[in-house]
């Protein structure tokens, strides 16, 4: 079990690290990148379904989710977000534990509430303060089928809280209220028909520009 305690507010957006991070430690465990999938694939809206055993498979799609998010660079990433509709999911809030996966995740208790600029691979370029619970207690499984209980709050718990949207198909975009909601959609829907005319096979997606 693992207890934090306060800590001072940071100001990077989630999922989208800057700075000393970045030259920190990184897996180089040779395995492939996976395209991240972006606002607007269904993919994102889907629920995850539990998975069923840890075999050599998720271990494998584990090492490609931390290399992924690493390289794009982020600080979490769902299963669904590089398309497999599985219950688990990677992060790394870079305090030097190294990246830490999360399967069948369920979280038993939240408390309090805490406003946090969020963003999310999978909606590129835009960021929003959206509130959320502050402490979070979250237990499930690691990659050797044992029992996970993380209680923590601010950053940590916001990844928790976003990582847990995400395999419940829930984007930020769903926790904006009503006007940022609206807004957010018109800027990604130009945002998506300047990408489609630039690039109509969708390769600067693949390759990121
Ligand atoms: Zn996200």
């Amino acid at each position: 079990m693992r207890r934090r305690g306060i800590r001072e507010v940071r100001t990077v957006t989630l999922e989208r690290p800057v700075g000393h991070w970045l030259e920190g430690e990184r897996y180089r465990g040779g395995v492939s990148l996976l395209p991240i999938r972006v606002y607007g694939d269904p993919v994102l809206n889907e629920v995850t379904t539990e998975v069923e055993n840890i075999d050599g498979q998720i271990k494998a799609l584990a090492e490609s989710m931390i290399e992924t998010m690493y390289d794009a660079p982020g600080v979490g990433l769902a299963a669904n977000q590089i398309g497999v509709q599985k219950r688990m999911f990677v992060y790394d809030q870079g305090e030097g534990d190294g990246a830490i996966v999360v399967i069948n995740p369920t979280i038993v208790e939240t408390d309090g509430e805490w406003t946090f600029h969020e963003g999310c691979l999978s909606v590129p370029g835009l960021s929003w303060d959206i509130t959320r619970a502050n402490a979070v207690h979250l237990t499930g499984f690691d990659l050797d089928g044992n029992e996970i209980d993380i209680q923590t709050n601010e950053y940590e718990g916001r990844i928790l809280q976003h990582e847990m949207d995400h395999l419940n198909g829930v984007l930020l975009i769903e926790r904006l209220d009503a006007d940022q909601r609206r807004e957010a959609k018109i800027l990604l829907r130009e945002q998506r028909a300047l990408i489609a005319a630039n690039d109509p096979d969708g390769l600067h997606r693949l390759f990121g520009d």
